[in-house]
């Protein structure tokens, strides 16, 4: 208990401290730092540079600028990324990568270039017809320009070999992950709601092979903790993200333990590998994009999400389903009358939560989880 209680203490000092590890990031490497917008990004190019990729996926902060640069109607992981950036919290970023997969997303580089035009904007635009080989080779040239943006900022080449070995760490990254996400459904009551986002957000503020050791140690040490039964109910996340932590603690509260998800910021960043394979390593990136299933952001018009869901649910055991639906987030919005309908005909439970990261009072969702919970207990 006391490697457990020490591995996570690092993760929590990356979480609450991410500028602080770009800082010795910086310092031990002499390379910099790129952050990378929701809600995917190609790390690897970043990560081939020698430099560190950072997470931008919002965070609480009290908004007052934000909104002279965005409309109020703007999801709030974006509110907050404009906001923190014009108090100076990226400062230490040399670009940032932004993709455009939503409406919100189409007009942030532009934003982003007026209100911070000392952070470099990278953009790139994932065609959502992405199964066709032609799709794919769009994509390519997108990353193309990622690269030479990178090697601009670098000065150095990014070679073939760099590419192809951080595709390497990234995929044990991604499996790693996979890995701790089945072992921690067996310990509940130290891998607690809150816990298991930690152990996932962390990974956004390390290098990914440091990242890779620390929750490989966490599963390992996990392993060899004596089972204990878990007295509560069982529930599979969907939606972008279900921060704040404040609303993870309330699941705990209400016994509530998370045993999957199928959160843009959490599973749907791991579960798909970047194809092995003899192609260039930036055509296999490209076609990562092809494989996704399952996403909101990713068009697919058999909405393969819904079977996945309910798939999900039954494996890992859940006794229901929590739909974390990002306030404005026209994609999740879409696909949850779809999800709703189909849960209601499988009779799966399933509860709608909404998220706004800037949320200062929990008491309506207190008392939804609490009734859900109820009744799962019925
Ligand atoms: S996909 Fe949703 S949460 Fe993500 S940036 Fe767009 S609107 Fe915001």
């Amino acid at each position: 208990m006391e490697e457990i209680k020490k591995i996570l203490a690092v993760m929590k000092e990356a979480v609450a401290h991410p500028g602080q590890a770009v800082k010795n990031y910086k310092q031990m490497t002499g390379k910099g730092a790129v952050g990378c917008f929701p809600i995917y990004c190609p790390e690897e190019i970043v990560h081939a540079a020698g430099m560190l990729p950072v997470g931008m996926w919002g965070g609480q902060t009290q908004i007052s600028q934000a909104l002279t640069i965005v409309p109020s109607f703007c999801c709030s992981i974006m509110q907050s990324n404009i906001e923190l950036a014009l108090k100076g919290v990226y400062k230490d970023l040399d670009a940032v990568i932004i993709s455009s997969p939503c409406d919100t997303l189409k007009s942030i580089p532009q934003d982003w270039g007026y209100a911070i035009p000392d952070i470099k904007v990278i953009q790139i635009v994932y065609p959502q017809m992405r199964k066709i080989e032609s799709g794919v080779e769009y994509l390519k040239t997108e990353f193309l320009r990622v690269k030479q943006a990178i090697e601009g900022i670098t000065g150095e080449p990014i070679t073939d070999a760099a590419l192809k070995k951080s595709i390497e760490v990234y995929n044990r990254h991604r499996r790693s992950l996979r890995e701790f996400c089945t072992v921690a459904r067996n310990y509940p009551l130290t891998i607690t709601p809150v816990v298991r986002h930690l152990v996932i957000k962390s990974g956004y503020f390390m290098e990914k092979s440091q990242h890779t050791l620390l929750v490989d140690e966490l599963s390992s040490e996990l392993k060899k903790l004596p089972p204990r039964e878990w007295q509560g109910k069982r529930v599979v996340l969907t939606g972008i993200t279900a921060e704040p932590d404040a609303l993870l603690k309330i699941f705990d509260e209400n016994r509530l333990t998370v045993v999957a998800d199928d959160l843009a910021q959490e599973s749907r960043q791991f579960r798909t590998d970047v194809p092995d394979g003899d192609e260039e390593p930036l055509l296999r990136l490209a076609r990562q994009w092809s494989l996704i299933e399952g996403c909101s952001l990713a068009y697919d018009p058999q909405k393969k999400r819904v079977e996945m869901l309910i798939e999900l649910v039954k494996t890992a055991g859940a006794d229901g389903l929590i739909f974390c639906m990002m306030k404005f987030c026209d994609p999740e919005e879409f696909d949850y009358p779809i999800i709703a309908e189909q849960f209601e005909a499988a009779g799966i439970p399933l509860l709608y939560l909404e998220i706004d990261q800037q949320q200062q009072s929990l008491e309506r969702e207190r008392t939804r989880i609490q009734s859900f919970a109820e009744m799962l207990n019925r």
